[in-house]
């Protein structure tokens, strides 16, 4: 990935893609305090916009707070290094991928002093859990490793080291043969996926667990909020058990990379009820079909959560 042609905006400039580097005694590398984001740019109706581009951008400052980091960019610096690094690399669509993190200055673990910088890198990418599975839902299991408790790295913060976390959820479901895991929290109650918020929906309400289960606050999974209530909807923010989930009549994760993933089987229990038992549940795909359709500028209502760039 590293060597190939492109820009990447680091620190104030468009550089070559290949020459984006850093030292290896970067304080951030050794200590893993840094944090970054993950955003979407979808090739609308109106042209390549990329969506809840604030909202992103904002929770990048909030992690950069939380984890007593000063980014020395403004806001409108990031909001505009992110439409840049879409044109500059002549992507209609694609992820972006800002990253906050320590310098180089000095490497004790006390990060004072020591310099912030900022990247921002843009390229192709479909679906991440599979096109497959967008269309049939996914095979998940239950994590072994706990989601980080609320009081160990701040998991509002999506920081670079709460994903080692996920790193080793994700690769434990992987080899077992799933294709992702969803971790509970420290009190045993269902948190989230390894990089994905999860809804269930049972009896025509759609649940999804409270913050207090230590999951990130989605973007994405807000989204999904707005799109429940235009949709009639109820949805309630509850702490849920992972056997809750073993009944439900339908589950899915959402994310900006997953997007909204139907899971068709926890455990190697398959989810759901009569028809569509192992499958994608009905409210599941009306709710996709709406993502998409606001994503891609087809629902005027949400035209403001889409930057042209
Ligand atoms: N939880 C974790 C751990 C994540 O990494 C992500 C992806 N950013 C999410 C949830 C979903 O968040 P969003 O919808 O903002 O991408």
């Amino acid at each position: 990935m590293a060597d190939r042609d492109g820009k990447i905006w680091m620190d104030g400039q468009l550089v070559e893609w290949r020459d984006a580097k850093i030292h290896v005694l970067s304080h951030t590398l050794h200590y893993g305090c840094g944090a970054f984001e993950g955003v979407r740019a979808y090739n609308t109706v109106n042209g390549t916009a990329i969506f809840r581009l604030e909202e992103h951008t904002e929770r990048l400052f909030n992690s950069a707070k939380i984890l007593r980091m000063k980014i020395p960019f403004t806001m409108e610096q990031v909001l505009q290094a992110q439409c840049d690094v879409i044109r500059a690399n002549k992507l209609e669509s694609g992820y972006i991928r800002p990253l906050t993190w320590i310098g180089d200055k000095k490497l004790g673990v006390s990060p004072k002093g020591n310099t912030i910088h900022l990247m921002v890198a843009a390229w192709s990418w479909g679906a991440y859990l599979g096109e497959e599975g967008m269309r049939r839902g996914i095979r998940v299991k239950i994590s072994s490793f706990t989601r980080h408790h609320v009081n160990i790295t701040m998991t509002q913060a999506k920081a670079v080291s709460n994903y080692t976390n996920s790193i080793l959820a994700n690769m434990e479901a992987t080899d077992d043969g799933y294709d992702e895991a969803m971790l509970l929290d420290a009190s045993g109650f269902v948190s989230e996926g390894a990089g994905e918020n999860l809804f269930v929906v049972k009896d025509g309400v759609v649940y999804t667990p409270d913050l207090s289960a230590g999951a990130l606050n989605g973007i994405t999974r807000n989204t999904v909020l707005h799109i429940c209530k235009d949709l009639g909807l109820e949805v309630v923010q509850k702490r849920i058990t992972r056997d809750e989930v073993y009944i439900a009549d339908e589950a899915f994760f959402s994310g900006t990379a997953a997007e909204i993933t139907p899971i068709r089987e926890l455990d190697r229990i398959e989810l759901g009820k009569g028809d569509y038992v192992g499958s994608r549940g009905p409210i599941t795909e009306k709710i996709q079909t709406a993502f998409f359709d606001i994503v891609n500028g087809r629902n005027p209502k949400y035209a403001h959560w889409l930057t042209l760039v």
